[in-house]
């Protein structure tokens, strides 16, 4: 046998093999009646890498572009209608980080040294790499908008307040100078939102909400604390922030509006299990 008829035969079993595999892997309910499968070669993929096209899909994908433009475009029609009823000091509140700062630096970064996030890490991106943040598509002249109308802008975001200087000296650098540091709520010793929205509110209407993760909008959106971390309990996990979605829904594109991030966030804390993160993949819906 030639050796290249050869490689041809060994490339087969490996394709036979990934077939039998990706068919275990459908439920028999759902399966087409069996048919034969020509054997070819599959390419195989790192789960490791998964971070990858989360992170190519922002910084490359037009579409990513396209659904920041839209979640901007909506928010501006909202606050138009808003306004028709001439609310009493009005108010926009929005997250920084992939809401209106761009962090593909820090992410490629941290994805080309094959590390995983690590706060420290962030804390010098926060400290020393402002230069670095851009602008995610349509952030900049949604709030031009905003404020042309009379509307404050107020920024939520995690940031620590202990780089707040350097925080600011980016935002001047991208034209959202801050010229009240009561617009520029950071956090100090607490993730949850919860107190600083209540301060805008009590000098605010807030009309909109947009941010990139639905802490953003809400505290009831907090992954609850996993013990034990069995499939049972992540699985909950998940469950329980789709139900509160499902029970929120009506404000998704009224009172909230949520930016694509599939890079990060919430919705990643029951995740991180290594290859048993590949059993969550279930070719059936767990929810519709
Ligand atoms: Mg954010």
């Amino acid at each position: 046998m030639s050796s290249s008829r050869w490689l041809l035969v060994v490339l087969g079993f490996i394709g036979g093999l990934a077939v039998a595999s990706f068919a275990g892997s459908l439920s028999t309910a759902q399966a087409p009646p069996e048919r034969a499968v020509a054997p070819v070669a599959f390419k195989s993929e790192d789960p490791g890498l998964r971070g990858l096209d989360a992170n190519l899909y922002m910084q490359t994908s037009a579409e990513y572009r396209a659904c920041c433009y839209q979640a901007f475009n909506l928010a501006s029609a909202r606050l138009r209608e808003a306004l028709v009823n001439k609310p009493d000091k009005p108010a926009v509140v929005l997250d920084l980080d992939e809401t209106v700062l761009d962090n593909s630096g820090f992410q490629a970064s941290q994805l080309r040294s094959n590390l995983a996030y690590d706060p420290r890490l962030w804390d010098i991106w926060e400290e020393r790499y402002g230069a670095n943040l851009l602008l995610i598509p349509g952030a900049k002249d949604f709030i031009a908008e905003a404020k042309k109308l009379g509307v404050t802008v107020v920024f939520i975001s995690n940031r620590n307040e202990r780089n707040r200087a350097a925080l600011k000296i980016s935002l001047d650098r991208l034209g959202l100078a801050i010229t009240d540091e009561k617009q520029l709520l950071l956090a100090t010793n607490i993730s949850d939102k919860t107190p600083r929205r209540q301060i805008v509110e009590k000098d605010f209407q807030v009309l909109l909400y947009i941010g990139d993760n639905l802490r953003d909008f809400a505290e009831t959106f907090r992954t609850r604390d996993i013990k034990d971390r069995t499939p049972d309990e992540l699985e909950q996990a998940i469950l329980e922030r789709k139900n509160t979605v499902d029970v929120e829904r009506q404000k998704f594109g009224t009172k909230w509006i949520i930016l694509p991030n599939p890079a990060y966030g919430e919705w990643m804390k029951p995740l991180g299990q290594g290859r048993a993160d590949l059993d969550r993949l279930v070719p059936e819906p767990k929810k519709n």
